[in-house]
């Protein structure tokens, strides 16, 4: 298959081109390297030495004879080329990574608040409008978020769509299937559910094929083809804007840093493994829905985990104390998280745990890597609600 991958030079974006490159597929990607100008701006850098874009294409070709083609362009920004880039290459697929994906990132100031919106809801836009556009019948598989459910409201989080009973305009009982209630817990999480509604759309709207699928907090940082030369290597975000919460607990190690818990560490989240994460993908790619059907949704995530039973895990591990320090979000202290994950599962996911091996991996590059640690940005600085003088306090 023809695949573009929009967002190709991120932390799931690479290691999904190298995979469905190897695997044979025809991969161009597309990225503006904002990810990697986001790091200059917070003055941090990945723990892992992630080599130029240049750098990584060539050695791909070099290890493997496989060329993947690569465009500098804002999805966002630049709709003009990116129709045009559909227009000429005519995927049969589009991979959609392209948005600016923390959260404390985008709680951090009114400029990344705007950022994050603009970016992320023009980029979606874009790829749709270009798909309609063009008329190119290529399915598109967006990376979402688990956290467009929220908590699930104390429910069994199916996947996208809720069963509901209603009475119809008769006034007799009926079942309807709805789109789960989106509660979004940050700005970033709020883009992902509107990037639903878009999807909705498009697809009631024009046919398009989508699949999203809303993803967990990914964990570890290599893959099968990521290891295979150093100049591949895969970025690994420890900081308090970026880093995800396991692969930070695991570089606090080891570095000495003590384990930082926000709050009780009763916080529910999901996981899954970078390398369940491209698998994930390239099943997505290869049963694409048919023309007519509604947007597919997946749960893309493998096991639930507290965070402070994360904490204690690393702690075993390690011997790292653990730290609790106050929780800048605005969220339940506790929350549990049931959520039903059948789909990937029936398509052949076999979930990497974390209770397998692969910690011990993380734990060895976290210190291999120590010494480009910066131990002044590992804390997380955003807070969800400004603290603000009296006379500027809004209604509540
Ligand atoms: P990332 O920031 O490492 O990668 C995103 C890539 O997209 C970056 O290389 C960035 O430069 C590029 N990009 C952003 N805006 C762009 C634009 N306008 N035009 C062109 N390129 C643009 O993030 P990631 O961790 O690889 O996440 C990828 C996707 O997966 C995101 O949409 C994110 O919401 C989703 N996701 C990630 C996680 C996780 O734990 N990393 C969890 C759930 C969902």
């Amino acid at each position: 298959m023809k695949v573009l991958i929009l967002g190709g030079d991120g932390f799931c974006g690479w290691p999904t081109a190298l995979h469905l490159s190897g695997q044979g597929h025809d991969v161009t990607l597309i990225d503006n390297l904002s990810r990697r100008n986001i790091d200059n701006e917070l003055g941090v850098a990945s723990l892992t030495p992630i080599s130029p874009i240049d750098v990584r294409l060539n050695a791909w070709k070099q290890i493997t004879g496989r060329t993947i083609a690569a465009l500098h362009m804002d999805v966002a920004r630049e709709y003009d080329r990116l129709e045009a880039t559909i227009d000429r290459l005519a995927p049969d697929a589009i991979v959609h990574f392209a948005e600016q994906r923390s959260a404390p990132y985008s709680m951090k100031h009114a400029r990344a608040k705007r950022y994050t919106v603009e970016n992320n809801l023009a980029a979606t836009q874009n790829v749709l409008c270009a798909l309609v556009e063009t008329g190119v019948d290529a399915h598109l598989v967006h990376l979402g978020t688990m956290g467009v459910y929220g908590y699930g409201g104390g429910l069994r989080i199916p996947e996208g769509y809720l069963t509901v009973e209603v009475d119809d305009s008769a006034g007799a009982r009926t079942q309807r299937e709805i789109m789960f209630p989106p509660d979004p817990g940050s700005i970033y999480h709020m883009t992902k559910t509107q990037d639903q509604l878009l999807f909705y759309f498009y697809n009631k709207n024009d046919g398009l094929r989508i699949t999203d699928l809303h993803q967990g907090v990914v964990w570890g940082t290599q893959t099968r083809e990521t290891r295979l030369d150093e100049r591949l290597i895969n970025r690994f975000d420890y900081d308090g804007d970026y880093g995800t919460v396991l692969n930070r607990f695991l570089m606090q190690a080891a570095v000495g840093h003590d384990l930082t818990v926000h709050g009780s560490g009763g916080q529910t989240r999901a996981f899954i493994h970078i390398q369940d994460t491209v698998r994930c993908i390239e099943m997505a790619i290869d049963n694409a829905p048919k023309r007519n059907e509604r947007v597919r949704i997946y749960n893309q995530m493998t096991e639930t985990w507290r965070v402070g039973e994360l904490a204690k895990l690393v702690s075993e591990l390690t011997g790292a104390a653990i730290c609790n320090m106050p929780n800048p979000r605005r969220e339940a202290a506790e929350n549990d998280l049931c959520v039903d994950n059948a789909c990937l599962l029936d398509l052949g996911l076999e979930p990497t745990t974390l209770r397998g091996s692969l910690l011990n991996e993380i734990i060895d590059i976290a210190q291999r890597y120590a010494d480009r640690c910066d131990d002044s940005r590992i804390v997380a600085t955003s807070q969800w609600v400004q603290p603000r003088e009296p006379s500027r306090q809004l209604g509540r």
